[in-house]
This record gives C-alpha cells, sequence and structure tokens, in this order.
C-alpha cells in the first residue's frame, strides 16, 4: 500500500513498532491475534489493526502539502478534514480555517470566498451542491480533494444502482458528513433514503409492506429522503449501501433484511428484479479494525481504552463492540485521565462526558497482571496512543521499559 508523508509527531516509536512488525509477519493480515505488551505489573493488548487509514494518511499528506504550497495565500477547510482533534487544532494553528461545522453549521460565509482561496475537500468529500458551488465561484475543487477513494467507491456503487433503476437505501448517520455527501451523489441518479439502524429498517419495511401510510413516512423520515420521493413507486426495487465506517454485522443484517422483505412482498421470482445485490460498502479499514477487535476480545483482559475523536464514527463503533465485553473507556487524549482514581470518557449513544472514579486498579504484588486493551479509531494518531500508554504505566510501579519490551515481545516475532 502507499506510503504517505505524514508528519513525524503523529508517528510513534512503540505503537508504530508493534505495527511495522505486524506488517512484516503478517503481511497478509491473516492472524487478528493481538500483540500482548508484558510491562511486568501491566500488559496492554494491542491488536493487529488501528489507527490511521489510507484515506486519513492521504487526508493529511495533502493538507499539509496545500499549506506547504501556498504560503501567504487563505487555506479552507471545508470543516473537519477527519474526526480527530488534535489534527484539526494542528492544522488550524497552522492557518488553515475551518468553512462550516461537523454539523454544516457555517464559519465562513460563500460569499467570503475568492478565486484566490485554496479549499481543501475533506476525506468524506462532499455534497454535490457544495462542489458546484465552490466551482462557480472559480476555485479549484480538484487540486486539494482529500476524499477517500473509498468513499467514491460508494458513491459508484450508488450510481450504478441509479443507472439500473433501483433506489438506494443508505444505511448511515444522516447528519454525518460522509452520508451527507453520499446522499446527496446518490440522489443525483437515484431515489435516494437514509437509515441509521435496524430499527429504522423495520420502519422502512412497514412502507414497503404498505403497513405505515405514505404520509407517515414522509413524517418519519423528515431530512432523510431525497426530493420528489414517492414511497409507492419508489420502494419497489431497492439496493443498499453504507456509510464506510458503520458496524459490518448492522449492514449485513440490514442488506439481508430488505431482500428478505422484498422476496416477502414480490415473491421468490422476481426478486432480481425487486432487490439489487451490492455486498456491503464498508472500507478495508473498518472492516479490518472490526476483525482485529474482535480478535483482541478473544483474550481475556480486565478493561478497554478506546481513542479516538468524540464525533468519529468508526471510534464508536470499536467502542460499542469493546462495551461488550469489558468496562470501556473512550477517550480522546491522555489528558482525560486524571489519575487511577479518575477518567473522563464519551458516553457516545448519550452523547455526553461522563466521569468514573477508581477505574484503574493497581494490581498488588502477588497478583496478576493487570490486562488492559489499547486501540483506537482510523483518524487517532499512533502518538496519541503512546502518550495514553505512558501515562497509565506512569501510576505503576516497577515497570519494564518499552525498548526491553518491544525487544522481548517482537523480537519473538521476528
Ligand atoms: S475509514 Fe475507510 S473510508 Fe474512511 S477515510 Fe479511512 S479508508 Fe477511507
Amino acid at each position: 500500500m502507499k506510503q504517505f508523508e505524514v508528519p513525524v509527531y503523529y508517528r510513534s516509536p512503540i505503537i508504530g513498532k508493534v505495527k511495522d512488525t505486524r506488517k512484516i509477519t503478517d503481511p497478509r493480515k491473516k492472524d487478528f491475534t493481538p500483540t500482548v505488551l508484558d510491562f511486568g505489573p501491566v500488559q496492554f493488548l494491542i491488536p493487529r489493526h488501528f489507527g490511521f487509514c489510507y484515506g486519513v494518511e492521504n487526508a493529511i499528506e495533502i493538507s499539509y502539502r496545500a499549506l506547504e504550497e501556498n504560503p501567504g495565500k487563505r487555506i479552507f477547510l471545508l470543516s473537519q478534514m477527519i474526526h480527530n482533534p488534535e489534527v484539526n487544532a494542528d492544522l488550524r494553528q497552522r492557518g488553515i480555517r475551518f468553512i462550516m461545522d461537523t454539523e454544516g453549521n457555517q464559519f465562513t460565509e460563500w460569499d467570503e470566498l475568492t478565486p484566490d482561496d485554496i479549499v481543501v475537500i475533506p476525506a468524506f468529500g462532499t455534497t454535490v451542491e457544495i462542489q458546484r458551488l465552490l466551482e462557480a465561484k472559480g476555485i479549484e475543487t480538484q487540486k486539494y480533494n482529500t476524499t477517500c477513494p473509498f468513499v467514491e467507491k460508494v458513491w459508484k456503487r450508488s450510481a450504478k444502482l441509479g443507472e439500473d433503476d433501483f433506489s438506494v437505501i443508505i444505511h448511515g448517520k444522516h447528519k454525518h458528513e460522509e452520508t451527507r455527501a453520499t446522499f446527496s451523489h446518490s440522489y443525483q441518479g437515484a431515489p435516494s433514503v437514509v437509515i441509521k439502524d435496524m430499527e429504522e429498517a423495520k420502519v422502512l419495511a412497514d412502507v414497503i409492506r404498505g403497513s405505515i401510510s405514505h404520509a407517515d413516512f414522509y413524517k418519519i423520515f423528515e431530512g432523510k429522503y431525497s426530493e420528489g420521493f414517492d414511497p409507492v413507486h419508489d420502494l419497489e426495487r431497492v439496493g443498499v449501501v453504507n456509510q464506510t465506517t458503520m458496524l459490518a454485522g448492522e449492514t449485513q443484517a440490514i442488506a439481508d433484511f430488505f431482500k428478505n422483505v422484498m422476496e416477502e412482498v414480490h415473491g421468490t421470482a422476481d426478486l432480481k428484479n425487486r432487490y439489487a445485490d451490492t455486498r456491503d460498502t464498508l472500507c478495508y479499514a473498518t472492516n479490518d479494525n472490526q476483525q482485529a477487535t474482535y480478535g483482541v476480545l478473544e483474550e481475556p483482559a480486565d478493561l478497554a481504552l478506546v481513542i479516538g475523536g468524540y464525533n468519529s464514527s468508526n471510534t464508536s463503533h470499536i467502542a460499542e463492540l469493546c462495551e461488550e465485553k469489558l468496562p470501556t473507556y473512550f477517550i480522546q487524549n491522555e489528558l482525560e485521565i486524571t489519575g487511577p482514581s479518575l477518567i473522563r470518557h464519551f458516553n457516545y449513544p448519550k452523547q455526553k462526558m461522563e466521569e468514573t472514579r477508581d477505574w484503574l486498579t493497581l494490581p498488588g504484588k502477588s497478583d496478576s497482571p493487570l490486562r488492559i486493551v489499547l486501540t483506537s479509531g482510523a483518524s487517532c494518531p499512533d502518538a496519541t496512543v503512546d502518550r495514553v500508554m505512558q501515562k497509565v504505566l506512569s501510576y505503576f510501579e516497577e515497570v519494564r521499559s518499552p525498548e526491553e519490551v518491544l525487544e522481548d515481545c517482537l523480537g519473538k516475532e521476528d
């Protein structure tokens, strides 16, 4: 895979070494068992795959290049380039301005932009409407377009569904930038509707079956269907695509569910004509991260630390998987840890910060070591993961040095 130029301060001496070694010993990612870093009184279980993905590294490289190539020019990011507060803060500090926030609230009015300005399109991509608006202003949108190719793949899949006269059901969070962009690209060629989970899939299925009225469809899915969407005609032939960072199992279940619903309503003989089998459109990183999370959760552990931006969809799903098995703390960086007696963490479903006291039980001399699953989302720098690890280690006595631990553990994998 292509190597990107990412500022060195996002790399890390510990996690980076673990990843580099695993890439050599398991280039085809067949082994999803974690690496165990044994510091003595505490062991960290490091999943096979996590952290910066292709799309994020690509976006970081292009954004920093935009800064380098355009001294003296005004450089704007359409919105957060990726969902990581540290990366966005660093770009801001170097002079990049944001046009809007992740919800679409505007910081810079479109009228303020001039053809001389540089606009960077984020990894999630943008809507067709915004792209046209920028082009109408004479702004070059392709030079610093960081849209991830895996997101574009979903757009192509939707376009193909439209060409074949299917409507598009998008499994995603309708306010998320990526889903807003995918929805916009999708409805250029096909009637489209966004559903966020199986619960909404079941409601839409009842619309297909005719047990929910069309008037109710418009109320329930307000803001989530394309203009002119006709629930009578536009749900007769459907295909499913997804936001690239949803839970793989959930997308698969939703796709299978709609296949069954179309079969139930239209009969088996007509199924091919009614349901387009698109297979899921999750990206490789989401797949690998989720598989690696399942892999690490097979090992015994005491708790999990999941690191990432609080608006990061893929990080929230990793936290969700860990929570099913372990006490899990979703934190954005080491600053959320005040000590062994207090950690501040994010409750994603409730969208609020919480505090947990005495979250870290330090083992006594005769106790077995504490085992911590340590992982992060696709937009989190490895350097942040290192800092969290170092902070946790600072609460333990007689810990082995990172050099010794790496030598011991990775030496065995060489
Ligand atoms: S998570 Fe996947 S789709 Fe999103 S930026 Fe990374 S590689 Fe691209």
